[in-house]
């Protein structure tokens, strides 16, 4: 618990201390240090500030700044001191002369409390920050997955040399200035949940942009280290760096690394654990000069802030002080509590004129400008560049790959490599699930007797289920190439070349990739629009993608066009991937024009060098896709088969009645006559093709027939209306359904039988056919846009908005055909 919240007369044992170096050392000069005890004494009359009691003294101390200090109460530590642990003796007690006074104990405690150091890891994007998380969080266990509103931070805790390291990894950013989302997250991050410490993640070969982000935390004065990341490269350049020289310049220590080989990690820990706990000699805040006009600017302002008793303690007064005068948004988010703030912007508004009207350009860029100048003079005391050319290669592949007439047809041809290993690889393994599947429920069929619950078993889950995992080798082959793909740098460059087309739509170049993997599957799709950085341009992509005819909807389309446009089915079949991306592309002008009328970020990218892919990063990539893909299917998945089972099992009808005493019996001959057991099962398939069709007392074919008036305008009947229904879990489930509702004794075409029926005429297949694909592709789709947008608004507008759309459309297709 925080300090602040102790009450009065209690006593506690201080476990952690947060806030800028400046405020920590303040307050450990008064005597609040890890392991001390500190009682509440007394509260003003304004219950601020807290008279507390420390180490022989009274001080009074905001509460604000009591929030700060972490402690255990008293009575808490005792609880779990029971039963009393035995300690080995490290240090003599003056009261006990051993440790077992209760004040020994309790240090012992916090001591254990204190060995969780939280640790962040901000830095450029492909800075190699998650390459640092892998390495170093891949020791042992848990590593969480948490979506944040627009982007994430990975969670991920290990152990080393007795502490216990909580690390995240946070989104990519150039800066913490607030312009993007991800900057916003990452401040917010460091304001909210005060990380003891940081890691900042540089390019070693890239200094000069890289350590623009270095100056923002020396600016907020947070205890640092700096991992020279890919100093490999940096070698190989032949560049040369005297980084203790640097590091001392700028007070923040400096740790080689190569995190692709895990190599400089330990030290990088040794630091933390050093910075942890005092012992770290580079570390110093120290004022980056801005020049004497901002200075002169700035010192008043520092000098009201100074006087305030309210301001958080999160980052040093300068600079609060700094972001003010610059004018910074989410910096009034932040001191929004402070009851000067109003009279502090005024002042900062006209100090930033004063700076404004002497340099010529605003605030920011002469802070800005005057960061460069502070890395450049450092840098040039202590790097020589290399004289090796390491951008050779990177230039050459792009000659080709990015060329002005090569690179298009080369993308293409990598695009077809890439789907036609999905889906012809793919095939195989895909075959051999299948038949595991298909054999699994023999054997159940078999074991268990004849029934609901076998019913339940078989048909409902081992099918349901089954029908879905036979995906996941197409989603192992499709992740190998994407992570192939973003690995190398390669990604980048498609991006890059799809760039002018995905503007015309209002998207970003980056949008192309995951509408591109939409057409295999929606969700994974969706889970790739992370690589957007653009907060709007994520969320129309997220939004569009399903309209991406996914590889679900392909089978009832051959389905349907094979037995309604035998002659022109393959045109069909083009014709409905084209209407789904025409959709995506009105649903994205749409958007752009309505609800986010502007691109937040300015397009700016990066295309990085290439580099060759490691194999286990690869199979990481491959194994968490594939888990999150395996999650699903035994979450959404199974419990949506369980109810449509459930739905169309029940009630029975009477008839049912009759089956079941037939197959009693049959149970009966089974037992008596074990050597007749095949012809038994072909008796047994025989019964079930019989009362197999559809229950027409079920559930479900009253929701059909409860929903038929609806889709009856798009010339739907209550049979076809179920099948619509079955697939909202999962557009795999569609054909399955159509199967049952249509059987017939003839083994071969379920396409025959539809032709049969009389149910779909060309027209109203069509309208099926069209609903279906601009539907919503399935529940996991629905709860990826939940999970990636952070909202269920979007994942419910997603649903209103593709059912409307699928109506209209439908409707449209319907009727327009009627006139002719
Ligand atoms: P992030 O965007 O900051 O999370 O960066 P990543 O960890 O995804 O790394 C970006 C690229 O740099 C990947 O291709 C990594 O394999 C590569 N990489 C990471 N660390 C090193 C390193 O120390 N040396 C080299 N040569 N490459 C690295
Ligand atoms: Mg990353």
């Amino acid at each position: 618990m925080k300090l602040s919240e102790l009450r009065n007369g209690e006593t506690a044992v201080i476990v952690r201390l947060s806030g800028h170096g400046g405020f920590r050392k303040r307050i450990m000069e008064m005597g609040f240090i890890r392991g001390e005890k500190v009682k509440s004494v007394l509260d003003s009359p304004m219950h601020d500030p807290v008279k507390y009691h420390v180490m022989g003294y009274d001080v009074l101390l905001r509460r604000s700044e009591a929030a700060m200090i972490e402690v255990l109460p008293e009575e808490e530590a005792k609880k779990e001191l029971t039963p009393a642990p035995t300690f080995t003796s490290m240090s003599i007690c003056e009261t006990c002369s051993g440790n077992s006074c209760a004040s020994c104990t309790l240090k012992k405690i916090s001591t254990r409390r204190n060995n969780v150091i939280n640790v962040a890891l901000v830095g450029n994007p492909n800075s190699g920050k998650t390459s640092i998380f892998n390495a170093l969080a891949n020791q042992n266990e848990h590593v969480g997955n948490y979506s944040g509103v627009t982007v994430d931070a990975k969670v991920g805790s290990f152990n080393y040399k007795g502490y216990r390291i909580n690390l995240t990894d946070l989104p990519g950013t150039y800066s913490i200035a607030a312009y993007s989302p991800e900057e916003i997250y990452v401040r917010r991050h460091l304001f909210e949940q005060m990380p003891d410490i940081i890691i900042n993640s540089v390019v070693a070969s890239n200094l000069e942009r890289n350590l623009y982000l270095t100056t923002e935390l020396i600016d907020m004065n947070l205890r640092t280290v700096v991992a020279l990341n890919m100093y490999d490269e940096l070698l190989a350049s032949g560049a040369e760096i005297d980084y203790e020289h640097l590091g001392a310049m700028m007070g923040i220590p400096m740790i080689p690394t190569v995190a692709k080989n895990s190599k400089g990690l330990d030290k990088l820990l040794d630091t933390i654990i050093d910075l942890f706990e005092g012992n770290n000699k580079t570390i110093r805040h120290i004022h980056i000069n801005y020049g004497n006009i901002i200075e002169e600017q700035l010192a008043p302002l520092s000098a009201e802030l100074h006087k305030a008793d309210d301001l958080p303690q999160q980052f040093p007064v300068r600079y609060w002080a700094l972001k003010l005068l610059e004018g910074d948004k989410e910096v009034v988010n932040q001191l929004n509590r402070c009851m000067e703030l109003p009279r502090w912007q005024h002042i900062a508004h006209n100090n930033s004129k004063k700076v404004q009207s002497q340099i010529g350009v605003d605030v920011e860029t002469a802070i800005s400008g005057a960061k460069y100048g502070f890395i450049n003079g450092a840098l040039q005391e202590t790097y020589k560049p290399g004289n090796k050319d390491t951008q050779k290669k990177t230039r050459r592949i792009d000659r080709l790959v990015a060329n002005r007439w090569l690179g298009f047809p080369l993308f293409i041809l990598v695009m077809w490599v890439m789907f036609s290993s999905v889906f012809m690889l793919g095939a195989y393994p895909q075959e051999w699930i299948e038949m595991l599947f298909g054999w699994i429920g023999e054997e159940a069929a078999a074991a268990i007797p004849a029934g609901a619950m076998q019913d339940l078993i078989v048909n409902g889950i081992i099918s349901g289920v089954g029908s879905v995992a036979v995906f996941i080798p197409q989603i192992l082959i499709l992740y190998l190439f994407i992570s192939l793909m973003e690995d190398s740098g390669y990604m980048a460059r498609a991006a890059f070349i799809m760039d002018r087309l995905m503007h015309k739509m209002g998207l970003h170049g980056k949008s192309f990739i995951p509408m591109l993997m939409g057409f295999g599957c929606n969700v994974p799709a969706i889970m790739a629009t992370r690589t957007i950085e653009s907060h709007s341009s994520r969320l129309i992509t997220i939004l569009v993608t399903p309209f991406m005819s996914c590889s679900a909807r392909l089978p009832v389309m051959v389905l349907f066009a094979g037995a309604f446009f035998p002659d022109h089915a393959a045109i069909v079949l083009v014709g409905l991937y084209l209407l789904g991306i025409a959709v995506a592309i009105i649903t994205a002008r749409l958007l752009r024009l309505t609800k986010f009328p502007k691109d937040e970020t300015p397009f700016v990218m990066e295309l990085p060098p290439y580099r060759l892919p490691t194999l286990s990063a690869t199979l990481r990539h491959m194994w968490d896709k594939c888990a999150q893909y395996v999650k699903k299917i035994g979450t959404v998945i199974l419990l949506s088969t369980v109810v449509i089972w459930f739905l169309s099992y029940y009630p029975r009808p009477e008839e049912r009645t009759e089956n079941r005493v037939q197959s009693t019996e049959n149970r009966v001959q089974r037992t008596e006559n074990r050597e007749q057991s095949t012809e038994y099962r072909v008796q047994r398939t025989e019964n079930r093709e019989q009362s197999d069709g559809i229950n027409e007392s079920s559930f479900i074919a009253m929701i059909g027939h409860a929903v038929e008036p609806v889709l009856e305008p798009l010339g739907q009947n209550w049979r076809s209306s179920i099948a619509l229904i079955t697939s909202i879990p999962a557009k795999e489930l569609v054909v399955s359904t159509l199967g049952v509702l249509y059987s017939s004794d003839s083994d071969e075409s379920i396409q025959q039988d539809l032709q049969h029926s009389g149910d779909f005429t060309p027209r109203s297949a069509a309208a099926f056919l069209v609903f279906i694909l601009l539907f919503f592709p399935c529940i996991a789709t629905i709860s990826a846009i939940a999970d990636e947008t952070g909202s269920k608004r979007w994942a419910l507008f997603s649903i209103a908005y593709n059912t409307a759309v699928a109506w209209i459309a439908g409707f449209a297709v319907y009727t327009i055909w009627g006139l002719f």
